[in-house]
């Protein structure tokens, strides 16, 4: 069993101002930090840190930031495809936090963007029965529905983190068997039809919703140093845990993803915030007491 993440990876850059520039400003700021991100990257790193066979289908640049996501990666036991570079910028995230504790973000999709179905659909081409395509919301709702659909036909099971939303992703649903959304997702695409559907609710927690049962899984208590990248790794560490049993998702999935979860708001940065090997592999060790 494999998991397949067709998504984005990016550099997160985050830049510290003194406030958030006004039109025709120039102002002096400090660069603070330098991650790998992008939701489709951060999942399939933990997925693979859990120990789970993961291949992640995801376009960098032939720029400098292209070279250095995969100098970042090499140590990581996921594979990145393709392994090459696409003749863009690769996808980078500017994040400017205001003295104040504002922020404003910049993404750049043009790497994600110009990796075509066709140029994809080759990745999956060893994808069967019981695999798993995992996608998030950054390919354009074409992409991701024809992905999802290729996904079906061959008897994989399919998971959407509908992250950053699009209205349209709402007639995705018929072709989903896990869904996991935040509060404001479910409102705006009203997540239905699905086998397992998992709501996060930050630092409350999250509700899972299967099997006619709705039943609530409390946050871990943490310091919440920097909560970017929380809901990436509650969504990994819940796949992997039930992958790991060999089980649909369930309350102690959700109790190991939360308190995952609590490793990452704990610390500053994404990357450099997620549980390590050892540390997950401890983690999912625990029983759901
Ligand atoms: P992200 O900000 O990464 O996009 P999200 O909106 O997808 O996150 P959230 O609902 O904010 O997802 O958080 C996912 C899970 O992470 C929660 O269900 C909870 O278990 C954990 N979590 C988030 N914030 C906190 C916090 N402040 N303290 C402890 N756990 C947290």
């Amino acid at each position: 069993m494999r998991v397949y993440v067709t998504g984005n990876i990016t550099v997160d850059e985050t830049w510290s101002i003194a406030d958030i520039p006004q039109k025709g400003s120039s102002v002096h700021g400090i660069k603070v930090s330098q991650d790998i991100g992008g939701k489709g990257a951060n999942q399939a790193i933990i997925l693979s840190r859990c120990g789970i066979e993961t291949r992640l289908i995801a376009a960098t640049g032939n720029d400098s930031n292209g070279v250095w996501i995969r100098q970042q990666l090499i140590n990581e036991p996921l594979s990145l495809l393709p392994n090459a570079y696409f003749n863009q910028h690769s996808d980078t995230s500017i994040i400017l936090n205001s003295a104040d504790g504002d922020n404003a973000i910049i993404t750049t999709t043009a790497a994600a963007d110009a990796f075509s179905l066709e140029e994809i659909i080759p990745h999956l081409a060893d994808a069967a029965v019981g695999d798993i395509l995992l996608q998030q919301g950054n390919f354009s709702v074409e992409k991701t529905h024809a992905l999802f659909q290729l996904a079906k036909a061959r008897g994989m099971t399919t998971v959407f983190n509908p992250s950053p939303v699009n209205p349209d992703f709402a007639h995705l649903w018929p072709l989903i068997d896990i869904a996991v959304v935040n509060e404001s997702e479910a409102e705006e695409l009203q997540p239905h039809g699905v086998t397992t559907l998992v709501i996060t609710q930050g630092a409350a927690g999250a509700w899972l919703v299967s099997e006619g049962q709705r039943r609530f899984c409390p946050a871990v208590a943490a310091e919440a140093v920097d909560t970017t990248g929380a809901g990436d790794t509650f969504l990994a560490v819940m796949l992997a845990s039930a992958l790991l049993r060999g089980v649909a998702p369930d309350t102690l999935a959700l109790t190991h993803a939360s308190r995952a979860a609590a490793i990452t708001v704990g610390r500053r940065g994404t990357f450099s915030a997620f549980p390590g090997e050892q540390e997950l592999a401890a983690l999912l060790s625990t029983s759901g007491e």
